[in-house]
């Protein structure tokens, strides 16, 4: 049985201050703030990115430079607005000179995005790029091979369905993946209106243990709509 939106909300915004204070990985030492992601608490949708590059460090919100504007280009063109998703990554802090997540911060990371996926209770996890595609499906297929198709996983204790997507970076580099692109997302509204199938056996992730404490900054606070 669901908890209802408000008390998820408010324990999401709890894990945001948890978050805020992480020093499980050496990134801490060099970010300016933690990227918790940002959005609708209550989303329906959550997309995952890699990890913040230096405009998100420096805001501490996800997807805010190129690469964030044309994932907002592309969510209007589907009739939504960033408010009505929720965006996060699989790393919360900044990599050095925006070099590949290391396993050991992947691993670190994810009882975070867990714990975000288990709170918003999503029904479509849309991955964006290579690294988020290989954790949450626990398949080493690269993006090229699976963007585009819709899979059912087990994530913080749901059925969900997981939606690969090329990165937007990507799309920045070849300007022909815009279209590829813009394609995927174009099944992203019959997607999130279709039933979700039941799965046997599942492929759950385990839950990692709690965080650490910290001293919160609630600055972000009033991200979660
Ligand atoms: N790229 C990502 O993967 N995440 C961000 O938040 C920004 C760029």
């Amino acid at each position: 049985m669901s908890a209802p939106a408000d008390d998820r909300r408010e324990r999401l915004i709890e894990l945001y201050r948890e978050v805020s204070g992480c020093t499980r990985c050496p990134l801490h030492a060099e970010r300016t703030k933690v990227v918790f992601g940002a959005g609708n608490a209550d989303a329906g949708l959550i997309f995952v990115g890699e990890a913040p590059g230096a405009e998100e460090d420096r805001q501490g919100l996800p997807f805010v430079g190129r690469a964030g504007q044309l994932l907002n280009r592309m969510l209007e063109e589907i009739g939504l607005k960033r408010e009505d998703v929720f965006i996060a990554n699989i790393l919360k802090s900044r990599p050095p000179g925006n070099r590949d997540p290391q396993p050991e911060e992947i691993e670190a990371c994810w009882p975070y995005l867990e714990r975000q996926i288990e709170l918003i209770e999503p029904r479509v996890i849309a991955t964006l790029g290579n690294f988020a595609t290989k954790k949450i499906t626990g398949s080493s297929t690269g993006i090229t091979r699976v963007r585009g198709t819709p899979q059912v996983h087990t994530l913080g204790g749901r059925t969900v369905f997981v939606f690969p997507l090329l990165h937007p970076a990507a799309a920045l580099r070849t300007p022909s993946l815009v279209e590829t692109l813009r394609e995927d997302f174009a099944k992203l509204p019959a997607l999130l209106e279709e039933p979700l199938p039941e799965l046997e056996g599942g492929d759950a992730v385990e839950d990692g243990p709690p965080a650490a404490d910290s001293a919160p900054d609630d600055s972000q606070l009033d991200l979660f709509a």
